[in-house]
């Protein structure tokens, strides 16, 4: 649901949240009610150049924009989904594909923007787990993870209920556990992780290694591309997508063992290809998943792709708080 700047005002109810889903390309707002039903939403490009003032201009423009068109209604709270590392729950960010804001003060900001409106701020990828445990496909389960497979590789966790934070609010980084001591170099500064082999440009650039160019002159070396031509049937395409989904197996296994999990949905840029990375994802867990326990877990695609960021932010106030233990 978009908002255009000639849209009549549709006045909306008090007591929504004011959901904020943060990227280095995007930003999206919606007004969202109890039961997760995104009511008015609209999004813009971040800016270019990520200064941090123009960032934060961005925002309240659409902030701005979102709530006149609903008619300024009274809200319940801010929820806001930003890319880490952050200091949580302070919420002070400096994302690492935002390079104009490093320890920006983000929760404090809205907070003064929004007297007397309390603003709950999460990781991205923690925002995705619990909408999908909110309204997706992870929905009525106990123990869950969400992940993202996208630009890079991250998630959520939830355990007996409630949302797993760790220390500093970064339980959940599946992206960064080990699944091949000799692996690449990852940019986390580790070696071997989850998102050194299964991310996108990852994905891509080993396939251009083994000889994969795209089949369409002019397409982008890219996982989307690699998808279309997997789909086509380049062996090398197809391979890539084996290769990442199989890392994302292995993981899988390892984190239903350490948690007993229900359900694991997958979803990002990634996901996208269906069966191509998925096929290889449960064969990879089935073959890596010994115990009765560990082999339960279910693994689905995410349902709520688009909407998820903007539903996960609004998660954060959901059911009296069991996505909120700050
Ligand atoms: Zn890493």
């Amino acid at each position: 649901m978009s908002i255009s700047p000639n849209d009549p005002v549709t006045p909306l109810p008090d007591g929504l949240i004011l959901a904020i889903d943060i990227g280095g390309t995007k930003m999206a707002i919606g007004l969202v009610d109890d039961d997760g039903n995104v009511l008015a939403a609209d999004r813009t490009p971040s800016p270019a150049n990520q200064l941090g003032d123009a960032m934060w201009d961005a925002l309240n423009r659409l902030a701005d924009r979102v709530l006149a068109t609903a008619g300024n209604p009274e809200l319940a709270g801010v929820g806001v989904g930003c890319a880490g590392p952050m200091i949580w729950p302070e919420g002070i960010v400096s994302p690492t594909n935002i390079v104009g804001w490093r320890d920006f003060p983000l929760r404090r900001l809205l907070e003064q923007r929004f007297p007397g409106v309390p603003v709950r701020l999460h990781n991205d990828a923690i925002c995705m787990a619990i909408a999908e445990n909110w309204k997706g496909a992870a929905q009525g389960h106990q123990n869950a993870l969400g992940m993202v497979v996208s630009t890079g590789v991250g998630g959520g966790l939830i355990s007996d209920g409630r949302l797993i934070n760790g220390g500093f609010g970064n339980a959940g980084h599946i992206g960064h556990i080990v699944i091949d001591p000799d692996g690449p170099a990852c940019r986390c500064g580790g070696r071997g992780c989850l998102e050194a082999i299964a991310r996108g440009p990852a994905t891509s650039a080993w396939a251009v290694e083994e000889g994969w160019s795209p089949l369409e002159p002019g397409d982008p070396a890219n996982a989307e591309t690699l998808a279309k031509d997997a789909r086509a049937g380049d062996l090398v395409a197809i391979e890539a997508y084996r290769r990442a989904g199989s890392a994302v197996g292995v993981g899988l296994a390892s984190v239903a063992a350490l948690l007993d999990l229900d359900i694991a949905v997958v979803g990002g840029g990634l996901s996208q290809a269906g069966e191509l990375l998925m096929g290889p994802v449960r064969l990879a867990f089935a073959e890596h998943a010994g115990m009765t326990f560990v082999k339960r877990m279910k693994i689905e695609r995410a349902q709520l792709d688009q909407e998820a960021g903007v539903v996960g932010a609004a998660a954060l106030f959901a059911d009296g708080g069991r996505y909120w233990n700050a």
